[in-house]
């Protein structure tokens, strides 16, 4: 929710996680071909020597990053169509007379408030003032502790949406329990901080040293902006600051690790495991002074900011909470604070030069809070019956495949292959749109009011996921809105959801051969199914619950082979003083191998033992994997690479792509020899599933 103000979000067993990406002036014409993209191609390059550029070289010479974007790809021209449609819905509404209290009504508001620059300018600072009269209010650490709990949000995602960033104290996470999954519970999170992950206040190198002396000017100049004086000392204490809270931050790849999350605290305990902070204040302000038992994520991250709370002097944490208040709404303070959050956050994180216009930002601002009233009307027009009906064939197709492959694993205990089994059987495949939509009545919105607009609407967010806590689970709760471009698997649910706007093409196209199809849309539905059994999902039973259904001796082979894909990552180098990182981007790869995997044997059973028809010279099982390579086709500009090896559980595009070198037939597709760049003898060719 509160990203929906930075350019960049975070997103891991989702299938990507690409910087948010949206609406090209024009939309892009629909595919006349029905099959993969030749001319996106470069033959001129070896399959062997580098899969990727073979299969997106064209595009990549003939495409230029917009100025108003970090990244562009085949993926995002889909995200153009998606949210061009969404745009036109949300300005139907908002220029139609919609009944008081409707969602059309609430849709054209937020919107219609979130453009009306004059009204911005002309209200200038005095949406902040109540806010920093009551930060200048706090006399004592007990004021603050009651300040630091009214922040706390529900703006974390451990496992769905992951998101591991709130730049409040804490985070709130409500989703069902490790060991009871038919209720929800409360996790609690790290949070802290504005800058995206702990590495940008660690790593020693150059140019992480020159993102941290960017920082601090613009901590200054959003005081100087704001009217606040000693921006500059204020900044310098911020800095430090989070620094003290980053250094003792939880890793992505340890985040990642739900056995070291699996803590169980009662509220009696945090005054004695976390003192520092006044934890009956907090809890109270934050409206959970009921809620007696709580999952701490990282139980050593929460205990040294608590104590930071008690040991850093009261005017510190009073600058940080004024910072935080202004960053955390600079997209809909006045210009001047505007721009400055995105000259930061926009140029220098991402290396983004332009924002993007108002208007599509509008359109992001009403799907982050009314996704669910937007979706209805959206998945109403754009998805029919008929396209759900054949989406949910093919899934079935893959999941019968998977069952074969886990019968036929030779390293496997019968009893982990029935627990497997069973994870399939009572897995819910949610395809198009979700089967109830949330309820937004209750949240106000106002034309005249887009301060309050924002927040209302995180606070309504925050009170719907506190309602929830001990409630009874909704499996098929959805977790992405049916225009998003994306799919994600919820382990706690033992569910997956394939929102409309992913199951179209270049993904999905009933015209197209099946290899296409299977290659594309049907890799990414074996991604989402195989984190079913990843080393995430292998820790998750049929219910969803915690529990470890494998043997030792399944458990050594998983890590061995495991361990064989992590250093195959770890070896590729997107900068000279860069590498990607094997373990925190290890069940994402692992993912996309076994769904290439399983997605090829569905293709194959499809063809019932026939030979697939050749298109545009390239046999069937050419066009499979070039269709799966081309699923990664994108450009990103570099700052913003950096921070996806930094941030991101998900590998580059590119090295995706290149997951091909470890599946047999694509050697024999192409004809790949030792020597090429991307061979790999038999016995180096990970297999997992
Ligand atoms: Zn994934």
């Amino acid at each position: 929710m509160k990203s929906a103000y930075k350019p960049y979000f975070y997103v891991a067993l989702t299938l990507f996680a690409l910087p948010v990406v949206f609406l090209l002036a024009k939309q892009p014409p629909a595919p006349d071909t029905h099959g993969i993209a030749v001319n996106n191609m470069d033959k001129s390059v070896s399959p062997g020597d580098d899969f990727f550029d073979y299969a997106n070289g064209g595009f990549l010479k003939r495409t230029e990053i917009p100025p108003d974007r970090p990244a562009v790809g085949v993926f995002s021209q889909l995200s153009d169509i998606s949210n061009k449609r969404t745009a036109d819905l949300i300005q139907e509404m908002a220029k139609s007379k919609a009944a008081p209290g409707s969602n059309a009504q609430q849709i054209a508001d937020l919107y219609n408030s979130y453009l009306d620059e004059a009204a911005i300018e002309a209200r200038g600072l005095a949406p902040l003032k109540p806010h920093l009269d009551a930060i200048n209010g706090i006399k004592d650490k007990k004021d603050l502790s009651h300040a630091l709990g009214e922040t706390l949000r529900a703006d974390v995602d451990a496992l769905n949406n992951t998101n591991f960033h709130t730049s409040n104290l804490f985070g709130l996470w409500t989703a069902p329990g490790f060991a009871d999954s038919d209720h929800y519970t409360a996790y609690l999170m790290q949070g802290g901080l504005e800058l995206p992950d702990r590495e940008y206040y660690m790593a020693d190198t150059p140019h992480m040293k020159e993102v941290r002396d960017a920082y601090q000017k613009h901590i200054a100049e959003m005081f100087k902006l704001a009217g606040i004086a000693d921006g500059e000392a204020r900044a310098a204490r911020i800095v430090e600051l989070e620094h003290s809270i980053a250094q003792n931050h939880w890793s992505l790849a340890d985040n990642n690790d739900i056995h070291k999350a699996n803590n169980t605290w009662k509220k009696a305990d945090f005054a004695a495991k976390a003192p520092g902070l006044d934890w009956a204040e907090y809890l109270n302000a934050a409206g959970l002074d009921k809620q007696e038992q709580f999952t701490v994520w990282q139980p050593s991250a929460i205990t040294a900011e608590a104590a930071l709370v008690g040991s850093v002097p009261l005017d510190t944490w009073k600058d940080w909470l004024t910072y935080h208040l202004i960053e955390d709404h600079a997209g809909v303070l006045p210009k001047a604070l505007a721009d400055e959050s995105f000259n930061f956050f926009g140029k220098t994180l991402s290396g983004t030069p332009q924002q993007r216009p108002r208007w599509q930002r509008g359109v992001f601002v009403v799907n982050q809070f009314l996704g669910d009233a937007v979706g209805k009307v959206y998945a109403d027009r754009y998805f029919s019956p008929q396209a759900k009906a054949q989406a949910q064939a093919m899934v079935q197709n893959l999941i019968i495949a998977f069952r074969k492959r886990i019968d036929a694993l030779t390293w496997m205990a019968a009893s982990t292959k029935s627990e497997a089994k069973e994870k399939l059987n009572t897995l819910y495949v949610g395809i198009g749109y979700p089967e109830h939509w949330h309820d937004y009545s209750g949240f106000e919105v106002k034309r005249d009011d887009l301060f309050g607009n924002i927040w209302r609407g995180r606070l309504f967010e925050y009170h719907r996921q506190l309602k929830r806590l001990g409630g009874a689970v909704d499996r098929k709760e959805w977790s992405m809105s049916p225009q998003t471009v994306n799919a994600v698997n919820l382990p706690l649910q033992n569910a997956l959801n394939f929102p409309a706007a992913i199951l179209q093409p270049p993904f999905y196209d009933p015209k197209a051969p099946a290899a296409v199809n299977y290659g594309a849309i049907g890799a990414v539905i074996g991604h989402e199914i195989s984190h079913t059994f990843d080393s995430e999902g292998a820790a998750f039973d049929s219910k969803g619950r915690v529990r470890n259904w494998w043997t030792d001796a399944d458990l050594a082979h998983f890590n061995a082979s495991t361990g064989q894909l992590a250093a195959q990552y770890d070896s590729y180098k997107p900068f000279p003083d860069v590498s990607l990182n094997g373990k925190q981007t290890l069940a994402e790869n692992i993912a996309d191998l076994a769904g290439i995997a399983a997605a090829y044997d569905g293709y194959r059973a499809s063809l019932g033992g026939k030979p697939g028809p050749v298109q545009d010279g390239f046999t069937s099982d050419q066009q499979f994997f070039i269709a799966f390579g081309q699923d990664w086709g994108s450009k990103t500009r570099d700052a913003s690479l950096r921070r996806q090896v930094l941030t991101d559980s998900h590998s580059p595009g590119r090295y995706r792509a290149l997951t091909v070198r470890n599946i047999d037939p694509w050697y024999t597709a192409f004809n790949v020899k030792p020597g090429e760049k991307l061979y790999l003898e038999p016995k180096d060719r990970v297999r997992i599933w």
